[in-house]
């Protein structure tokens, strides 16, 4: 009996003792993640002078380097074939010419020449055109989210160019939806009025705001993403409907080119034959709301030639290792996740980004650097994805030109947007789609550590916001590799220029950090790769899971 005692007060101990080791383990590395680390990497990578970092840019270069440069000396390892921490993606990107594009506006005395981008712009979406044609000055008689073209104005449309002046922004109780909306009903009338197209003079706020800053257009750009498939297969017909069999229905006659143009007050001025002070004036009716009479603008025309060049280039997703401490497991791997672009500047406002997604760039480096302490068994692969705003182009890329094989791979954690919002609490996308044990594993780990409150409100693919689908653990998900996405939410700041680095919450951000570090480690120690027990179609990692529908729409009650 004694013995007997004695033998369960050892075995006790010895548990103990590997609990107590397993878990101080981890607390070492745990204990070494702190803000002060990462504030001075999130006031570098959220900073203006990166001009919000969008993909591709040379500013985005600059912080992959800067983020391959940090990862090398905390000790990770390149893991591309080439021996670099950097995955080109290409991308052809298509621009409107500047030095091959024109407008040319001709009066009954005069013929004058405007230039992209510092008089006009024209967007590359619409491929290169040429088209001349009279002027109609449509003054404010489309204005408003509904509008109506009065045929007893009597003005014909036919061949002309629709002249208008942008209305200031909407005030405050206007939607940006309505806008879009009236915008969409205007060009549609045009276009069923036979005009070939649109001219908008800008707002004299951005009139004055381009003047002020010495700013021309920004030069926009169609990027098309080269060898990387982000197709979303078609959801099936729902019953009763039209089975896909059926004889395709005659496809419609194409619409007639419709153009759609911005122009500067100079070159307005010139298309409405006025002086820059009369346009002022209608600039002045229109902001108090007073009518503009429409009118033609007899004896002058307009045209515009617009070409497009095209290049190659690539942006990069940096890569890095740490291989793993198991001889076995170190073949397998958990892969963690964040994107380090964001969105390009718009006529001199600039989108920091310092919590979307500067501030998950940061905490990889953080949790890098904890794992340097203690190395989980699985090799672990560290992912700053690019072009995640494009539509998670990066992600995509990394999975269907994996440097590993996809089936190794246990995991997904991504990190997207930590800083703000409840500071108890953190928002989970995904953790309950194909592993329950990766769902366990964030329950276990914020229990016995940080305690931040799980939360699962964005978690459905059928929830309005679409989360779901909006950030880089979907292309792993779609390849059958458990994923989540570990979120603060959105604030007022998101995708605005107030996304600042003064604005991080380092309490939040490190608990976040450290709930991160908890579940990779574990995931990265566990006897196997996760289990994939929650997805019916789900059985195996791999392209193939490219096929599954994950619902879209709002899931509507039974
Ligand atoms: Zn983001």
């Amino acid at each position: 009996m004694t013995v007997h005692r004695n033998a369960s007060w050892v075995l006790v101990c010895v548990v103990s003792l590997i609990l107590a080791a397993d878990l101080s383990g981890q607390s070492r590395g745990s204990k070494a993640i702190s803000a002060e680390n990462m504030k001075p990497h999130l006031r570098f990578l959220g900073a203006r002078e990166f001009r919000g970092r969008s993909a591709p840019s040379s500013e985005l270069d600059i912080a992959s380097k800067y983020i391959a440069l940090e990862a090398a000396r905390i000790g990770l390892k390149p893991l591309m074939p080439d021996g670099s921490y950097f995955q080109n993606v290409p991308v052809e990107v298509t621009t409107v010419s500047p030095s091959r594009s024109y407008l040319r506006v001709t009066g009954p005395s005069s013929e004058l020449r405007f230039f992209i981008p510092q008089a006009f712009t024209a967007s590359p979406q619409g491929g290169e055109w040429a088209a001349g044609g009279g002027v109609v000055f449509v003054g404010s008689a489309l204005n408003g989210p509904e509008p109506k073209w009065d045929d007893a104005l009597g003005l014909d449309l036919r061949g002309k160019f629709a002249v208008i002046l942008e209305a200031p922004p909407p005030s405050s109780g206007t939607t940006g939806q309505s806008t879009a909306t009236g915008t969409a009903a205007r060009t549609r009338l045009l276009r069923e009025k036979g005009a070939i197209g649109l001219v908008t003079i800008i707002s004299r706020e951005r009139e004055t705001n381009l003047t002020q800053k010495g700013l021309a257009f920004d030069i926009t750009e169609r990027l098309r993403f080269l060898d990387v498939d982000t197709v979303n297969p078609a959801p099936p017909p729902l019953p009763g409907t039209t089975p896909a069999t059926a004889a395709p229905a005659p496809a419609p006659a194409p619409p007639a080119p419709f153009y759609t143009v911005q122009v500067r007050h100079e070159a307005g001025a010139a298309m409405l034959g006025v002086s820059a002070d009369e346009l002022g004036r209608l600039f002045d009716a229109l902001g108090r709301n007073q009518p503009i009479e429409p009118r033609a603008v007899p004896v002058r025309l307009i045209e515009f030639s617009v070409l497009c060049d095209v290049r190659t280039r690539t942006t990069p997703n940096v890569v890095a290792s740490l291989p793993g401490s198991d001889p076995t497991l170190k073949d397998e791997y958990v892969v963690i996740g964040s994107h380090h672009d964001h969105n390009p500047s718009r006529e001199g406002r600039i989108f920091p980004g310092a919590d979307d997604n500067a501030s998950a760039c940061v905490a990889m480096l953080e949790i890098a650097k904890a794992m340097m302490i203690e190395r989980p068994r699985r090799s672990v692969i560290f992912v700053w994805h690019t072009a995640e705003e494009r539509g998670l182009v990066g992600a995509y890329y990394f999975v269907q030109h994996s440097p590993v094989p996809v089936e190794k791979i246990s995991a997904n954690l991504n990190l997207d947007m930590i800083t703000r919002n409840d500071p108890n609490g953190i928002y989970l996308i995904g953790s309950n789609k194909i592993s329950s044990e990766l769902d366990r594993s964030f329950h276990e780990m914020t229990n016995a550590s940080v305690k931040l409150a799980l939360d699962y409100k964005y978690e459905d693919p059928g929830e309005p916001s679409r989360f779901f689908f909006r950030s880089d653990q979907y292309p792993y998900i779609r390849y059958g590799i458990p994923g989540v996405w570990i979120f603060c939410g959105t604030t007022p700041d998101y995708h605005q220029e107030t996304d600042i680095e003064e604005k991080a919450d380092y309490v939040k951000m490190e608990k976040v950090t450290r709930l991160a570090y908890l579940v990779a480690m574990d995931v990265g120690n566990k006897p196997a790769l996760l289990k994939l027990d929650l997805h019916p179609e789900i059985k195996t990692r791999g392209a193939h899971n490219m096929k599954v529908i994950w619902q879209r729409r709002p899931q509507t009650p039974p």
